[in-house]
């Protein structure tokens, strides 16, 4: 069996540790992934400081009840994810408190990351070579499980199990990246990639309770009652990509494993235990940034420079924190007096300030006249 689905509408550990129980017994038994003393590197979505009932990160007690489980087949589990902008021992710190992180040891045996070291390795991938930078817990498990949040996103679409991993990216140089693959079908590549060296043994998502609209920070939480497990990351995405009525030719990181040959085109090819129809919403609210579909579209490829959204700041909303400033890859962005300014000509539409905006202040917005 390839991804699991299994109807979950609350946040209830005893309920999670079932339901996770029966996803490995599907995927051929937890003992074929874990045994006594297998370090457990659970990369969870921790995007930015953010109550959990907003839907920005993926539950704390999801995670926990993930960890008991595997606790439970003699794994030993550290949680860490790396955040947008900076990247430190404090930081860490305050993002664990204001996600109910800080309660998951109280939880469970699970251990939090403090490290905020680095390091640079070179993946074979196919016949090519790619260097990443990962943060060091990824080098000190022995496996890593995607435990992802199902969100909307501004760039990608969509943000689920392969797009959670670039998390394993430390902070700022997640600016390089974009800075150096500012097509969202370049990035996706790169995403993709990036997957294939993280090698994910496993894949979770957090579908209980997903972001619509303007994700994956600005957007609104929305029921769907769903977890999501499978063995394959890509497989996983496709299905939850379904479930909230994306095609897969709109998700710009299903359209690169698709054309890299190691995703296939349609649900219809991949085996799924429970009824994925009884989840999909039709009516779930979609980001406007997200340029998939248009930049597949070879009319609306010609016309994007002019059609394509940019960010917008709203300035009664904005406190002039100055994180989206700090977070810019591009260097675009400037304090005015009244909300920050933008260098459109320097801006590469990467949203990583609407995304990490702890204010909800950045809109985007598609604006036909825009020139550059
Ligand atoms: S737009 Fe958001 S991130 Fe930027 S200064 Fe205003 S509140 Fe801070
Ligand atoms: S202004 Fe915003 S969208 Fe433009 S490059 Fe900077 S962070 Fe990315």
């Amino acid at each position: 069996m390839s991804v699991i689905l299994n109807k979950c509408n609350e946040y209830d550990i005893v309920r999670l540790e079932k339901i996770f129980e029966e996803a490995f017994a599907e995927l051929g038994g937890i003992e074929n992934y874990i045994s006594q003393g297998t370090k457990v590197l659970l990369k969870a979505n921790l995007l930015m400081k953010s109550d959990p009932d907003s839907a920005v990160v993926t539950n704390p007690v999801f995670v926990a009840a993930l960890t008991r489980v595997v606790e439970r087949a003699g794994g030993v589990v550290t949680v860490a994810d790396s955040p947008g902008g900076f990247y430190s021992e404090k930081i860490l710190k305050n993002l664990y408190t204001a996600c109910g992180y800080n309660l998951i040891p109280e939880m469970c045996g699970a251990k939090l990351n403090y490290d905020a070291s680095f390091k640079k390795e070179v993946y074979k991938i196919g016949d090519e070579v790619f260097p990443f930078t990962f943060i060091t817990p990824f080098f000190e498990n022995d496996i890593v499980i995607s435990v992802a949040k199902l969100k909307t996103h501004g760039f990608t679409t969509y943000t689920g199990a392969v797009k959670n991993l670039f998390g394993l990216v430390p902070g700022t140089y997640k600016a390089e990246y974009h800075m150096r693959f500012p097509d969202v079908n370049v990035f996706s590549d790169m995403l993709v990639r990036l997957c294939s060296a993280a090698k994910p043994t496993l894949s979770f998502i957090d579908g209980i309770v997903g972001m619509e609209g303007a994700g994956p920070s600005g957007g609104t939480p929305r029921k769907v009652g769903v977890v999501i497990a499978s063995d394959n990351p890509h497989h996983a995405d496709m299905v939850a990509s379904k479930i909230i009525g994306l095609k897969p030719e709109q998700v710009p990181t299903l359209g690169s494993a698709i054309n890299m040959g190691i995703c296939p085109c349609s649900t219809d090819e991949i085996e799924i235990k429970g009824n994925i129809e009884e989840f999909v919403i039709n009516d779930y609210k979609q980001a406007i940034g997200g340029m998939g579909s248009m930049l597949n579209n070879p009319l609306l490829k010609k016309a994007s420079n002019y059609i394509a959204p940019r960010p917008v700041f709203i300035g009664s909303k904005c406190v002039k924190c100055g994180e989206c400033v700090r977070c810019c890859p591009a260097d675009a962005i400037t304090i005015g007096k009244k909300k920050p300014n933008i260098d459109k000509k320097k801006c590469i539409r990467c949203f990583c300030c609407q995304e990490l905006c702890p204010k909800k202040a950045v809109d985007i917005k598609r604006i036909s006249f825009y020139l550059g």
